[in-house]
């Protein structure tokens, strides 16, 4: 036969519930973990789509401008064509003028590509950067998911033993106190069992009357007048 106070069974039943409450916790925020890596992977690779769109506009652009210089050189083909029928002088240097504009069209559109190239170069680094920087947090991702699968399953095998723990310890209790018990528990969020503690009430410090003190010493089970708590005395 087990020897133990009420109290103290009540207090075996308090320690296994804070575990399991505990052990809930740390499973409960897994998803959430989860989540937060797949939210930070994809805007790693939305910032990554961003340089592609943007390398491609800036390509699209140079080859605007290659087509531009493509009219201009056909256009001046046209001019040296013309040059050897000429007959008049004046004509002569009228079309050397447009040859002349001509060419510095194409110039000017040189240097456009030129810089062009040099952008879409620029990019091109970012994003051979960027996507070796989404497969290497990709991988990452994926171990750390494991784990914390692997973690998981950890947790729910300890929290069904806990839990069965719980069951067998729960039969060494009277079920109106039990009951009692449950009830302070779900409203305080866990801790319904308190020790007095320098006659106070160990959880929420109120100040216990002294005749109280003294039925928690004798073995009484009382409730905090305060918090509602059970109290429990333990010789330090
Ligand atoms: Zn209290």
């Amino acid at each position: 036969m087990d020897k133990k106070m009420p109290i103290q069974k009540l207090l075996d039943v308090q320690k296994v519930d804070l575990k399991i409450k505990g052990l809930e916790s740390e499973v409960s925020v897994i998803p959430r973990q989860i989540q937060d890596w797949d939210s930070a992977l994809s805007s790693q690779k939305e910032r990554l789509a961003e340089l592609k769109k943007e390398m491609d506009e800036k390509k699209k652009a140079q080859r605007a401008v290659e087509r531009q210089i493509e009219q201009k050189q056909a256009e001046l083909a046209k001019y040296n064509a013309q040059l050897p029928m000429i007959k008049t002088n004046r004509e002569y240097k009228a079309i050397l003028v447009e040859i002349d504009m001509v060419e510095k069209e194409i110039s000017e559109f040189e240097e456009q590509v030129l810089t062009k190239m040099g952008e879409v170069e620029e990019l091109e680094i970012k994003a051979k950067a960027s996507a070796a920087e989404v497969k290497r947090a990709q991988e990452e991702i994926e171990k750390e998911k494991e784990n914390l699968r692997q973690k998981q399953k950890a947790l729910e095998e300890s929290l069904e033993g806990t839990r069965s723990e719980r069951q067998t310890l729960v039969t060494f209790v009277d079920n109106i106190l039990l009951s009692q018990y449950d009830r302070i528990r779900i409203r305080k969020g866990g801790l319904a069992v308190a020790r007095v503690l320098d006659e106070s009430c160990g959880a929420c410090h109120v100040e216990l009357p002294p005749q109280v003190v003294n039925e928690v010493i004798g073995g009484k089970i009382k409730a905090c007048p305060s918090c509602s708590r059970l109290l429990y005395w333990e010789e330090i």
